[in-house]
């Protein structure tokens, strides 16, 4: 599509020189053997069409774990592969992989083998970020992200980052990377309305340290749109196998309180959906979101959240006084 890049907006991730879409299509669900190749196609080709340049992966998506880069691989190898330099690649490594002590959380042999593996499955000769996906509290931070510059230093990856680490390790990454000459470009963390912990804990030091922000979950898995407001659909994540979106949560008070917002989204002329992403993206130190779509009529409706991306103080006021004593989405 030849005005793909109009209508998307993109960001500078920290002090960096990469720009990234503010919507980033993640791979976490949708993409594993449970689907077929034409529905992860459709997907990834029209974000692309739409301006998303990102997609996010991890060593584990599945299921079964792999399977999501395997596709992610197909699809860049047969439909996207003369677009590999307008495309941002990531993967993760540090959740359980393979068995033995080496599958698993920052050795410098998990992180650097699980690299291979995640090149290999995508068949792809680089990702654009490697992520640490959580940290490890056994392994000195140091090794870790020894391993995160020398992928870089050895062309297998752009950029680094780093996913669910607490801000003082945030901190203590940023100074380490910094001194090995690999900066650390962006940290991976769970954000939403439902889940505010973010502006206590990292958002201080990635803007401290000029470092982006990529938000996780941020329509809570579905919870923040309107598809739970009169039931769950039998075709919905909550009714389906996952083990963090139950169906009692889906019938719970998170609905009550997202048919209050969506009240706020309906003056602003938006979905519930797109009016939660605009919000998440309102947020100072963010630079992307990593949105999750079952079908591409999602997708294209969270795309409309770019419409209007602007908050008056009293819509502002009144979406905090909703969600005041609104405990955190896991
Ligand atoms: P979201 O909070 O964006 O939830 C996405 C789900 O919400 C969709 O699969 C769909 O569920 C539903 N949905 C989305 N849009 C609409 C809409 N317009 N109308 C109705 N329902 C809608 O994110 P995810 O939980 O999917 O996570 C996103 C990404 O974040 C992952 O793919 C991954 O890249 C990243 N992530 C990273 C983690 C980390 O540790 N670093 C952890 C978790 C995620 P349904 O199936 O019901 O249709």
């Amino acid at each position: 599509m030849e005005n793909r890049y109009d209508k998307m907006v993109y960001r500078r991730c920290g002090r960096s020189g990469l720009r990234l879409p503010a919507l980033t299509l993640g791979t976490w669900h949708n993409f594993g053997e449970d689907r077929s190749y034409e529905s992860c196609r459709d997907l990834l080709c029209a974000a692309f069409d739409n301006g998303i340049t990102q997609f996010d992966c991890a060593n584990n998506y599945g299921p079964p774990a792999g399977a999501a880069e395997e596709m992610l691989g197909r699809v860049l190898g047969r439909e996207l592969k003369s677009h590999r330099d307008e495309l941002i690649v990531t993967t993760k490594a540090g959740y359980y992989m393979w068995p033995g002590p080496y599958g698993e959380w920052g050795s410098r042999k998990n992180l650097l083998a699980s690299l291979d593996q995640s090149l290999r499955r995508m068949n792809l000769d680089y990702v654009d970020i490697y992520y640490h996906h959580r940290p490890d509290p056994d392994t000195p931070l140091e090794e870790s992200m020894q391993a995160l510059a020398d992928a870089v230093h050895a062309g297998k990856a752009l950029y680094v980052g780093i996913s669910n680490y607490s801000a003082e390790d945030t901190a203590r990454a940023a100074d380490l990377l910094r001194g090995m000459g690999v900066p650390l470009l962006i940290s991976q963390a769970r954000y939403s309305m439902f889940n505010r912990l973010f502006e206590q804990k990292e958002q201080a030091v990635l803007l401290e340290k000029q470092v982006g922000a990529i938000a996780f979950c941020p329509l809570a898995e579905g919870l923040l749109t309107n598809k739970y407001f009169h039931g769950v659909p039998e075709d919905s994540r909550a009714a389906g196998k996952s083990v963090f979106l139950s169906r009692e949560t889906a019938q719970g008070m998170y609905v009550e309180v997202a048919k209050k917002l969506d009240a706020i989204a309906g003056a602003r002329g938006q979905s519930l959906a797109q009016m939660a992403l605009a919000w998440a993206l309102h947020n100072p130190a963010m630079t992307s979101l990593s949105i999750g779509a079952s079908r591409v009529s999602q997708l294209m409706d969270n795309l409309r959240a770019l419409d209007r991306l602007d908050f008056s103080a009293e819509e502002l006021a009144a979406i905090d006084k909703i969600l005041l004593n609104v405990p955190p989405f896991y």
